[in-house]
């Protein structure tokens, strides 16, 4: 089919693919496991956010067909006209418990989580968002459809924060919000959020912690960032999202009953998308209960990470600043070392530009609590061959 009207798509695909940059995603043929056929090949799958191996849990799965049984397939409506059923107010409700706040909100993905919370709380020119330099690219976008000025601060500088919340700028807005990442998702270390949470509060500001990689992944019981830190009942605002670790798709704001109320009047991801499936509610609210009554999952999840990044430093990677289950594997040669070892049966994703700034260009290795040991060290021998013939290591 041929439009004059849309040649310049040929024409950007065309630069996208000198630039290097045109993406054609390889495909999952099988369930989302830590051993997947991808692309018509059985690998060791080290790329996907199923933190927990959940995704294709029987009880989970279980859990899910009973909601279709129960409640249909879809709520054909938003939250505010008639899509609010009683699985999704049972979700907030167990939400708001995980996270130690008064209340929660559910969205249709944690991308429109960050959008709602920036959009709706930052609504004024009068007031100053202030985001973390390796934030995640929702929140970049919630703050683009802020109407507040915004401020990045250099990754984890709390110093440079607080040069930014003694600006006159931040002294006289109306309202300040200081946003970072729990978990930063391409480099997987974590958020000096205790040290963010004292400062903000010392000039007046309130957080907002974006738990994407860090639910159902770090603190008590994979409670996140806040319990990581000891910061119950410190923090504001908790965004998380139910795609990672929870196995379904969809996210929330756990945050104080009338912020929540607030929310649930203006926020216009809540207000103009319909709701979420019932069994993609029931989907979280299973895997929450496995969290809470199956420890096994999160413990292997750990146990998973250390011999992963043990035995890749050890054949000699630079696996950069990562202490959580993502680990990422610099190397200029991402995009070949990738390839190479999708050949050899292990899948770890290659991250270039504009992902990660030039020059930092790494293959970023996710590790599940369904990988046995027997598949890591497969993957690490692959990762040494590969590493050795690309002059790597
Ligand atoms: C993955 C991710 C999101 C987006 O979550 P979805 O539910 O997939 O939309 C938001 N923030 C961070 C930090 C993430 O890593």
């Amino acid at each position: 089919m041929i439009f004059d009207t849309l040649k310049f798509a040929q024409d950007e695909v065309a630069a996208l693919k000198k630039e290097g940059r045109f993406i054609k995603p390889r495909v999952l043929e099988s369930a989302q496991e830590p051993v997947s056929v991808i692309d018509g090949k059985r690998v060791i799958n080290l790329t996907s956010n199923n933190y927990l191996a959940l995704a294709n849990n029987h009880k989970v799965k279980r859990a899910a067909i009973e909601a279709i049984e129960k409640y249909g397939v879809g709520s054909a409506a938003v939250r505010t006209i008639i899509g609010t059923m009683s699985i999704h107010e049972e979700l907030e409700s167990k939400f708001a418990a995980f996270k130690h706040s008064e209340a929660s909100i559910l969205f249709q993905s944690g991308f429109t989580s960050n959008v709602a919370v920036c959009q709706s709380l930052m609504s004024s020119e009068a007031d100053l968002l202030i985001s973390d330099e390796l934030n995640h690219a929702s929140i970049i976008d919630g703050a683009r459809l802020a109407k507040a000025p915004r401020k990045i601060y250099r990754h984890k500088d709390t110093k440079h924060l607080i040069e930014i919340l003694e600006t006159p700028e931040a002294r006289k807005a109306r309202r300040k919000m200081v946003v970072t990442d729990g978990v930063f998702s391409m480099d997987g270390d974590i958020a000096q959020l205790d040290e963010v949470v004292a400062t903000a509060h010392k000039y007046g500001a309130f957080v907002m912690v974006d738990d994407a990689h860090a639910s159902g992944v770090i603190g008590k019981e994979g409670r996140g960032t806040v319990s990581h830190f000891n910061l119950d009942g410190k923090v504001e605002i908790q965004i998380g999202t139910l795609s990672k670790a929870f196995a379904s798709v969809g996210g929330y704001a756990a945050t104080t009953r009338n912020l929540r109320d607030y929310l649930g009047s203006v926020a216009r991801p809540f207000l103009f998308s319909s709701s979420q499936p019932p069994s993609v509610a029931a989907t979280s609210l299973a895997v929450l209960d496995l969290l809470l009554t199956e420890p096994r999952h999160l413990k292997s999840l750990w146990d998973n990470t250390a011999f992963l990044k043990e035995e890749l430093k050890k054949a000699g990677f630079d696996t950069g600043a990562s202490v959580t289950p993502i680990t990422p594997v610099m190397t200029a040669k991402a995009v070949e070392f990738s390839n190479r070892l999708f050949e050899e049966g292990v899948f770890a994703l290659a991250l270039g530009f504009p992902t990660v700034p030039r020059g930092k260009e790494r293959l970023r290795t996710i590790v599940t609590a369904g990988h046995t040991i027997k598949d890591l060290e497969f993957a690490v021998d692959k990762f040494r061959k590969v590493g050795k013939e690309l002059n790597i290591i």
